[in-house]
Formats: structure tokens, C-alpha cells, sequence
């Protein structure tokens, strides 16, 4: 990797170790430095969908109008808590101008580029490493209570057949024979093959495991503070922890990355979108098929040692609090789909804070301004999904200076 061999990557999330493991590969000398414990963030408890034909991004037209409409009803998964915080306000506004066709067709096409990248890196990296963390491709099962939804979702599923990410339409009966776990309650499905699953947190623990036998070298409890500059170059990161030398610095801080915002001269728009799961043992009438619980927006994930429930998006800036009413929620939702009851043990009440922008579109770049800084945050629900294709970009473009996919969609300079 010529001179850009020593490398610090700032947050150690799933987009700091997919950065790593690349680097890794291409033998640079990597340090990791995170605030708290490795996968600690959004990347533990989420609901560890590799969901590749998650191209249609979240701002798409009609979405302002469906959410006012499914708040007035009392079954918005969305909250925004009344505030003065200008850039949330400011965030949200811009949120509702991308609802737009324009935008939705453009924002799908880039969406689908580093999904299918990410989806081809995720096949290899299995392939060649022995990471435990009960992956398996078993498709998604988006599930319907209301059938003005179910056959409105044809359009929908006609937008995706154009990229090769169609999925296929099940009565009610097939849908019940197929996956016999779902309710009697369900109008219908649509049977995504594309999409895979695993345990996030195990994916964390065991690829972190495998790097560090690789070299790298993990700073845990190590908060970074700010970053020493010298002649347009960042010379150092200043910690906690002390001072750390490098040719190279990564930001995958995730939701926090705009903390820099204000000493590197950057507009980084992340902001903190609240999820919530609950993870318990896997019940007996578990499902067998991850399930997107459609009007509901959440979904249910089995693996072979346990079960999760998780969804929801509240904008309430950065907290960990675990609101029991939203967290009932997801409970109650999974009863209206499915058949397997809440009477399994709770293992884990979990909230994390996705990296929202208001394209719905990761940051992978360089930096403008310090040149030898590149950024990977803003990956929004699709984080663990897109990790591969983020992590091979960045080095990519530390390694050769150029990636394989466009990146003009993705660039820091866009905002
Ligand atoms: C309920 C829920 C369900 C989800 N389901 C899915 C799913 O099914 N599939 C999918 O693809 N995605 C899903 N996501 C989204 C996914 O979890 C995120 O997109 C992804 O985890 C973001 O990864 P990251 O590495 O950018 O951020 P994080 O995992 O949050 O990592 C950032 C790290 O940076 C550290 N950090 C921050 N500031 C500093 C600092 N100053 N110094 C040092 N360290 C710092 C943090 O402590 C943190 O560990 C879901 C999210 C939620 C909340």
C-alpha cells in the first residue's frame, strides 16, 4: 500500500471492521479506536438483514403523506420529538424534498451499485473465512394485513424487477405453506430470494476476532477528542487515551460523525434515527424466514439460537433511553403477523441510533479538505448490508486512489 500503510480507523462498527478487513488484506498496519466496546453501537442489536433489495430509498414520493396519515391512526413506527434543534428541523425539511421521483429513481440506481457490490464481497468473504454467526440465505417474507397494501406492492415489486431484485407473489395459502409460523390474520406475501440474514453481534465478535489475529490493533474505551492538522493533512487523532501517529485516518463514527464537523470544515448531515429490538430465546413456533412485518415497518429475525423483534425510527436526538411503549410495540406487532406469542424469555431490550441522511444515501469519500481522510458513515437501515462494499471502496481508494462502483452519489461534497 506504498506510503499510506499505517492506518487509524475512528469507530468500530461494522463499517470500521469491513474497512479493516480490507485494509488487512492488503497489508496495511490498522489501529482501531472506539469510544466504548467494539460493536457497541447500531451495529449489536439490529435485525441482521443482509437486505440487498433495499434499493428504494426511504424518501420516496408519497412517504410525508403516508406517515401523517399513519400517525393520525396511532400506527406511525416513526416519532419526532418536538424540538428546536435546528438541524433536525432543517434535516427533516430536506428528508421531504428528496420525496421525489427524480430523486427516487436516482438514489435506487446508486443504491443498487453498492448493493450488489456489497452482496458479491459478502459471497467471497464467506466463502473464505470461517465467521460464526448463523448466516444464511433464506430470503425475506414481507408479510401483508391489509390488502390495498399487498396489491399496491406490485408497482413496487415492478420498480425492483428492473434491477433483478423482484420478489414473488404468494396468496395467502402459499404464503401459510410456506411459512406455516405466519397468522391467519395475513392477506398475503411477497418472497424476496435475494435477501440473506445473520446474528450482527456475532458477525462483530467473530470478524473482529479473526483481524486481530491478522494484526489489528483494537483501542477500546478510547474517545477521540480531535485531530491535529498540518498543512491540509490530519498529522494525529488526540484521545483519551493520548495521541495516535498514522499516514491515513478513517471515519466510520457512525451516527456521531458530525461531532468533527466544526474543526475539519465538513457538512456531514448524519442524524441519529433511534431503533429499538428486543432479542429472546427462539420460541417453538418460531418462523424459519426472516419477516418484514409490512404496514408495520418491522421485522422479525429467527436464527438457529435465538429470536428478534426489531423496527421503529424516533428522532430524539442522542439518548439510549428504552421507551417500554415503543418496545411493547414491536411486541404486539409481531402478534398481528405471526403466530409465535410473547411468552419466550427476553434476552436483550436493545436500542441503537442508525446514521440517517436526508438522501437516505451512505457518505464514502475523501475528504476535500485533509487529504489523507476519508469518511464511511451515513449507511442509515442498511449498514451491515452495504459494510463489504463500503469497506473494499475505502480501500480501494486509499490503495489506488479510485473504486470500482460510482461514488459521485455517495461523495461528502454532495450536501
Ligand atoms: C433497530 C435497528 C435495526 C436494523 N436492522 C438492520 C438490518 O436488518 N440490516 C442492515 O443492514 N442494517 C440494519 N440496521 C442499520 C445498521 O445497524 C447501521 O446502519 C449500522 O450498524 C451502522 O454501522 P456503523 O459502523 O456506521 O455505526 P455504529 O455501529 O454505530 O459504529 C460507530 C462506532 O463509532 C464509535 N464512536 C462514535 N464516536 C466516537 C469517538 N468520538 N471516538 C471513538 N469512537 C467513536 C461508536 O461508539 C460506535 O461503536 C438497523 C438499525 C437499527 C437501529
Amino acid at each position: 500500500m506504498g506510503s499510506n500503510n499505517d492506518v487509524i480507523i475512528i469507530g468500530g462498527g461494522i463499517i470500521g471492521l469491513a474497512c479493516a478487513h480490507y485494509l488487512i488484506e492488503k497489508k496495511a498496519s490498522v489501529r482501531m479506536i472506539e469510544q466504548d466496546l467494539i460493536g457497541s453501537g447500531a451495529s449489536h442489536g439490529n435485525c441482521g438483514l443482509l437486505h440487498f433489495s433495499g434499493i428504494i430509498p426511504l424518501c420516496s414520493p408519497g412517504v410525508v403523506k403516508h406517515e401523517i396519515y399513519r400517525a393520525l391512526r396511532g400506527n406511525s413506527p416513526l416519532y419526532i420529538k418536538p424540538t428546536l434543534d435546528i438541524q433536525l428541523i432543517q434535516w427533516l425539511v430536506k428528508f421531504a424534498r428528496h420525496c421525489n421521483p427524480t430523486h427516487m429513481t436516482a438514489a435506487s440506481k446508486a443504491k443498487n451499485d453498492i448493493l450488489k457490490y456489497s452482496l458479491e464481497l459478502y459471497n467471497t468473504l464467506f466463502s473464505e473465512y470461517p465467521l460464526e454467526c448463523e448466516f444464511e440465505k433464506k430470503g425475506l417474507l414481507l408479510l401483508f394485513k391489509e390488502k390495498k397494501y399487498f396489491e399496491k406492492y406490485k408497482s413496487t415489486n415492478d420498480f425492483l424487477q428492473n434491477y433483478n431484485f423482484g420478489a414473488k407473489l404468494l396468496d395467502k395459502t402459499e404464503a401459510q405453506k410456506l411459512e406455516p409460523a405466519i397468522s391467519k390474520n395475513i392477506k398475503g406475501a411477497w418472497f424476496n430470494a435475494h435477501d440473506w440474514h445473520l446474528r450482527p453481534e456475532m458477525l462483530i465478535n467473530s470478524w473482529k476476532d479473526i483481524l486481530v489475529k491478522k494484526g489489528l490493533v483494537i483501542e477500546e474505551n478510547c474517545k477521540m477528542l480531535d485531530f491535529g492538522i498540518e498543512n491540509n493533512k490530519i498529522s494525529h487523532v488526540n484521545t483519551v487515551k493520548g495521541q495516535y501517529k498514522a499516514d491515513t485516518f478513517i471515519l466510520t463514527t457512525g451516527a456521531w460523525a458530525p461531532e468533527v464537523n466544526k474543526q475539519l470544515c465538513l457538512n456531514i448531515p448524519v442524524q441519529p434515527g433511534k431503533g429499538y429490538s428486543i432479542t429472546m430465546e427462539r420460541p417453538d413456533q418460531s418462523p424459519e424466514i426472516p419477516c418484514l412485518l409490512y404496514e408495520r415497518n418491522m421485522v422479525a429475525t429467527p436464527w438457529k439460537t435465538g429470536y428478534r423483534l426489531g423496527g421503529t425510527m424516533e428522532f430524539s436526538g442522542f439518548n439510549d433511553v428504552l421507551n417500554k411503549k415503543r418496545l411493547s410495540k414491536l411486541v404486539k406487532g409481531a402478534n398481528e403477523y405471526l403466530n409465535a406469542r410473547d411468552i419466550h424469555p427476553v434476552l436483550e431490550e436493545w436500542s441503537g441510533l442508525r446514521p440517517m441522511t436526508y438522501d437516505d444515501l451512505p457518505i464514502i469519500g475523501k475528504s476535500s479538505f485533509q487529504n489523507n481522510l476519508f469518511i464511511a458513515t451515513g449507511h442509515g437501515m442498511l449498514g451491515i448490508t452495504m459494510a463489504t462494499g463500503t469497506g473494499k471502496t475505502i480501500c480501494d481508494m486509499i490503495d489506488k486512489g479510485k473504486s470500482q462502483i460510482e461514488l459521485t452519489p455517495f461523495s461528502v461534497e454532495r450536501f
